[in-house]
């Protein structure tokens, strides 16, 4: 037995800093999105591939050097992630020192808004639906993942067409656009395994009833098509909400 490991697997992947000009927060802010969650020291702008089919997102987060080390990255993102004994031991690594590591821990911690003029920027993108798969071999569950050269490719698109939006925002910028795999280092938000639309060719329909059942619907992560920038949690719920209203009003 076998599943589809996800559709739309998310990619982090951190590439830059940039030091936007004195005058070019305003413009900055009017290129993120509305929702910034609950402290306004991250904008997310949203990023379109050229073919439109995959979308990506890029955090602007405080940082106070224009340091662009993977290094770095993998470890703050593995602090983030770790747990337990885990994370006690990396709190004993120099890097947590690093003048950007306290800036994080300040902000999403203690959620201080840190002014200033200087971003890193932490690239999210998706996975489209591909070969990627989890089965049993035996007794063992197995995770078969990989990424191809061609979306390797699509997302270092989308991080010239970011370039390309910042080149008048900012003073000094040190995006890196010539990204390898190497550069995505995690996943999350597993969604999409069931597709959605209004032809026959999609497993479920609007109303989340499979298009080959009269009486089954699915609400889960697998239904959200696209989401990249976001948690799953929210938009999960609300489809829950969504389809019990629909179903009082079909068996009523
Ligand atoms: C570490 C981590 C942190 C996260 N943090 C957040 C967050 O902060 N905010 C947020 O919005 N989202 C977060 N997410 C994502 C979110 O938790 C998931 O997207 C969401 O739970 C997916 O819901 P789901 O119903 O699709 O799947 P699941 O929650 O995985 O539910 C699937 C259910 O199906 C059951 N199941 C599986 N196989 C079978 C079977 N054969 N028979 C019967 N039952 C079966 C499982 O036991 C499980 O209960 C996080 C995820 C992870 C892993």
């Amino acid at each position: 037995m076998s599943w589809d490991l996800a559709s739309s697997t998310t990619q982090l992947g951190l590439l830059a800093r940039s030091n936007s000009r004195k005058n070019s927060l305003k413009p900055l802010k009017r290129l993120s999105l509305d929702d910034r969650g609950e402290y306004l020291c991250r904008y997310p702008v949203r990023l379109k591939s050229p073919c439109g089919r995959y979308t990506g997102c890029a955090y602007f987060r405080p940082a106070t050097t224009m340091t662009n080390s993977l290094p770095l990255y993998k470890y703050k993102s593995s602090l983030g992630a770790g747990a337990g004994l885990s994370r006690v031991k990396k709190m004993f690594s120099p890097k947590l020192f690093h003048p950007d590591i306290l800036a994080e821990i300040a902000s999403h911690l203690f959620h201080v808004n840190i002014p200033g003029r200087t971003f890193n920027i932490l690239f999210v993108g998706e996975q489209k639906r591909g070969t990627n798969r989890v089965f049993w071999e035996g007794d063992r569950l197995t995770v078969d993942w990989s990424i191809s050269e061609d979306e390797i490719a699509i997302y270092r698109g989308m991080l010239r067409q970011l370039e390309e939006m910042l080149k008048d925002l900012a003073d000094e910028m040190n995006i890196k656009t010539d990204i390898t795999e190497d550069w995505l280092w995690s996943m999350a938000h597993h969604s999409g395994t069931v597709s959605l639309g209004d032809t026959d060719d999609y497993l479920v329909d609007r109303d989340l009833k499979l298009r080959c059942c009269d009486n089954v619907f699915v609400c889960d992560g697998s239904v959200i098509q696209e989401h990249s920038y976001a948690n799953t949690g929210l938009t999960i719920g609300q489809l829950a909400l969504r389809l019990a209203e629909r179903l009082k009003t079909f068996y009523s």
